[in-house]
């Protein structure tokens, strides 16, 4: 007797045969949605265009807490537009913008950035433009933030390379944090850090490899850093005062990248 054919019902790879469930294509489609904190400066930008490149569908978030470059802000829009214009597929995967007000952090911290006193390092060490937990909460807002949207991956472009000292932007607090997000919310959020050990001068050549001269020049151009939210001043490395600890540090990366240090 001629064997039984083969019964592709039962045959195949059982795995192969379990379909798609809708919460499966869904955690699918979420593991390619990813969220930018955008605050519209340098590194943020920059993150902006990794996740562009990295993922299919790249939402921002910013946050307004009274602090003095509101400009910043403003320069949101212009460089968000900019930056996606770039690359047709960037433009393709290019979400909503969202904002959110957390005044209150201004009104609790009592710092250079949210009342009108000279910056300079405090005796702890840390410059007075410290918001004291900021990116902790914006962090956390974003996750929220996340969570509604059906978003898995976050982008700060925080650092600890040549930093200001805020303890916030350590590797070690964002790992940390990442898992109280987690087990907060019962999720599986991923806290992508791009810019985590890399200097400024290397945050200009992470840009120069994602979109070439162009993104650069952007970036450049639109993207904004001063602490006393200047744009009336033109430099090499872009628009701002000059003097801020933002301005100085931004000069400095410009420099190094320009000499390919
Ligand atoms: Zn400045």
């Amino acid at each position: 007797m001629a064997a039984e054919p083969a019964n592709p019902q039962t045959d195949r790879n059982p795995l192969m045969t379990i379909p798609a469930s809708p919460s499966a294509s869904h955690q699918a489609a979420r593991n390619r949605r990813a969220l930018v904190l955008f605050s519209g400066g340098q590194d943020s930008a920059t993150c902006l265009a990794w996740a562009l490149h990295h993922f299919d569908h790249v939402e921002t978030v910013g946050f307004a807490y009274g602090q003095r470059h509101a400009v910043e802000l403003e320069c949101r829009t212009t460089l968000r537009q900019s930056i996606s214009a770039q690359n047709p597929a960037w433009a393709e995967k290019l979400g909503e913008d969202h904002t959110i007000d957390l005044a209150s952090l201004g009104a609790l911290s009592d710092t250079a950035l949210t009342r009108d006193a000279e910056i300079s390092m405090g005796e702890n060490g840390l410059p007075n433009t410290f918001v004291p937990g900021r990116n902790l909460i914006f962090l956390t807002f974003a996750a929220a933030l996340a969570f509604r949207r059906s978003i898995r991956h976050i982008i700060t472009g925080v650092c600890e390379t040549d930093y200001s000292g805020y303890p916030d932007c350590r590797d070690d607090t964002i790992k940390a944090l990442q898992v109280a997000l987690n087990l907060g919310m019962e999720q599986r959020f991923v806290l992508h850090t791009p810019l985590m050990w890399i200097n400024k001068a290397q945050t200009w050549r992470l840009c120069h490899d994602l979109g070439g001269a162009d993104l650069t020049e952007t970036i450049r151009h639109e993207s904004h850093s001063c602490y006393k939210g200047d744009r009336t001043h033109e430099h090499a490395w872009g628009f701002g005062c000059g003097d801020c600890p933002a301005c100085a540090l931004r000069a400095e990366g410009w420099r190094q990248y320009q000499e390919g240090a």
